[in-house]
């Protein structure tokens, strides 16, 4: 089984071994590896893409607790560098603990977040009331909230235990989560609230990145 590094480790590049590549049905090949840095998708998170030697990543998906590398090229067993391209990992990374941020925002005004979708573009975390009658609140408070925790720059905390990795930033609550996040809550700047909408039981918050600062 291929050893998940990207859960303990921000590296973007690392030797390793290739341990099988074999065709798929779309004329691609399904690329395993002995230790991965690529983020598969999963958890609202989009996959990491890079290469494998001179291979594209096209893909990594998480099957049957195996990362699957979807590969260009058919690569023969043996030792390659390896390369996630940061800028899309960065986007995503951003984007996700922007994700967490908002639903620690949420929460504390009692909102329970139950799903979050963190595709550039399509920023949103879904809450449901934690107690009958509460009222949806506005977007300039969320707004507001959510960039003091980036303004007090706080550091990323993890936690391994029994393989569950429980991640947090400074005194927010700890979350079980396989995906990328931010060192510190300022990394490559602030968030902006789209709007909040209140329907069917559901508070859903859409968001995106604010410029990173020059
Ligand atoms: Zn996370």
């Amino acid at each position: 089984m291929t050893s998940k590094l990207y859960l303990e480790s921000d590296n973007l590049r690392m030797t390793t071994t290739v341990i099988s590549s074999t065709p798929d049905e779309d004329g691609r090949f399904r690329t395993c590896l002995a230790e991965t840095l690529f983020h598969p998708q999963g958890g609202g998170q989009p996959y990491d893409v890079g290469r494998i030697g001179t291979a594209s990543v096209l893909g990594v998906f998480l099957e049957n607790e195996e990362v699957v590398h979807i590969t260009d090229q058919q690569l023969p067993c043996g030792e390659y560098e390896i390369e996630v391209d940061a800028d899309k990992r960065q986007l995503n990374t951003r984007m996700h603990s922007a994700g967490h941020l908002i639903a620690a925002v949420g929460e504390q005004i009692g909102w329970n977040a139950i799903k979050g979708n963190h595709r550039p573009g399509e920023g949103r975390i879904v809450f449901t009331p934690g107690s009958e009658g509460i009222a949806p609140p506005e977007v300039h408070y969320i707004n507001e909230e959510v960039n003091k925790l980036v303004a007090q720059a706080l550091l990323r905390e993890q936690h391994i235990t029994d393989g569950i990795r429980r991640i947090t930033w400074g005194e927010l609550p700890l979350y079980a989560c396989g995906g990328t996040h931010v060192p510190r809550t300022d990394w490559g700047g602030g968030v902006v609230i789209g709007n909040v909408k209140f329907r069917k039981g559901q508070l859903s918050v859409s968001y995106e990145l604010a410029q990173p600062a020059a």
